[in-house]
């Protein structure tokens, strides 16, 4: 693989991380990076994500062999049809966004015809955003899904997987629509299930609502920190898998109902085949190395009183 030119729009949580990682590992000849916001651009040559800032993404285009597109879904098509006129023939695109059917069908008709796309997705992030939140590791043994079509060229589709698998990804390839259903179930769902119980918690009354935080550790607190997760993020998520997730939302309720029921019914026995099914799950998930067996996340002692 020759050593490309890389350009990074958007440098929060996963561009920063993009370059922080593409710099540590040697993968580019230059980073030219954008960002909407000054405060960005400044924090990012501050922490050294990138070689080089730009105010505009055209300019940060220029040249480059590599574009990852890391905004929220919503700006992507936005944003590819300011730099299509300015990528350099041979070009290829990626993003990292959370769906991939919806974006694949913004970006290709306003493909050109000498550029090409690769559509992607590391499964890796954290609640947190923003330039200063990224960093080198965060995608070091983690999935990366790539979604392109059987007329995706194949030495684009080759240096995408190449930078993703230099920086520690194991690369998945995958039809788009099936990912969307798979995400929508393994993140989309438990996004939307603990945005609702903390937002059920934060309609209660405030005397309930004070010792709601007090005894968080019960449980709660495991929500709070999945519905701290960027706001813009995942309204454009929902609305852009509308359809993978209001199906499994479909299953997701006809079970609730189940559980409602055996419970109403005193039915322990249900409910305890239920959780023992659920905790050989948690089991399989350590075993696939996506997390770890120490009790309480590995908070251990450093979690609050
Ligand atoms: P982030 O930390 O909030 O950073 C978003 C970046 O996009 C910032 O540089 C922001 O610019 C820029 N931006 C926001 N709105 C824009 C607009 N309308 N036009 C141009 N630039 C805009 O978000 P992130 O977590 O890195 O997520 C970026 C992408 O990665 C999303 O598509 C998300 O679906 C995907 N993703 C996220 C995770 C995760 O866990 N966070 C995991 C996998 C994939 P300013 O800072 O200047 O405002």
């Amino acid at each position: 693989m020759t050593t490309p030119h890389i350009a990074l729009l958007g440098l929060g949580l996963i561009g920063s991380s993009l370059g922080h990682a593409f710099k540590r590992h040697g993968l580019a000849s230059g980073i030219r990076g954008y960002a909407r916001s000054r405060e960005t651009r400044e924090a990012a040559l501050e922490i050294g994500c990138v070689d080089s800032i730009h105010e505009s993404a055209t300019a940060a285009v220029h040249d480059a062999d590599v574009i990852f597109l890391n905004v929220p879904l919503s700006a992507i098509r936005p944003l590819v049809t300011e730099i299509m006129p300015a990528l350099k023939s041979g070009a290829i695109i990626t993003d990292v966004g959370s769906v991939k059917a919806s974006v694949i069908d913004a970006i290709m008709p306003i493909l050109r015809e000498d550029v090409y796309f690769v559509p992607g997705h590391p499964i890796a992030g954290t609640e947190q955003s923003g330039p200063y939140a990224g960093f080198a590791e965060l995608f070091e043994g983690r999935w990366c899904i790539l979604t392109p079509s059987s007329e995706t060229n194949l030495h684009a589709i080759e240096m995408v997987a190449g930078l993703w698998r230099a920086i520690g990804s194991d690369v998945e390839f995958m039809e788009p629509h099936h990912h969307d259903l798979v995400l929508a179930i393994t993140s989309h769902l438990p996004h939307l299930i603990a945005y609702n119980i903390v937002g059920t918690a934060a309609d209660l009354e405030a005397d309930t609502r004070s010792e709601v935080i007090k005894y968080s550790a019960s449980g709660f607190r495991d929500f709070t920190r999945i519905a701290a997760s960027d706001p813009v993020m995942w309204r454009d998520i929902f609305v852009q898998n509308k359809d993978a997730v209001l199906e499994m939302l479909g299953r997701f309720t006809e079970d609730l109902t189940a559980l409602q029921r055996a419970i109403r019914h005193d039915d322990g026995e249900t409910l305890e085949n239920m959780f023992r099914r659920t905790r050989a799950i948690r089991k399989s998930v350590i075993e696939a190395g996506q997390d770890v067996s120490l009790p309480d996340f590995g908070r251990g002692q450093v979690a609050p009183k």
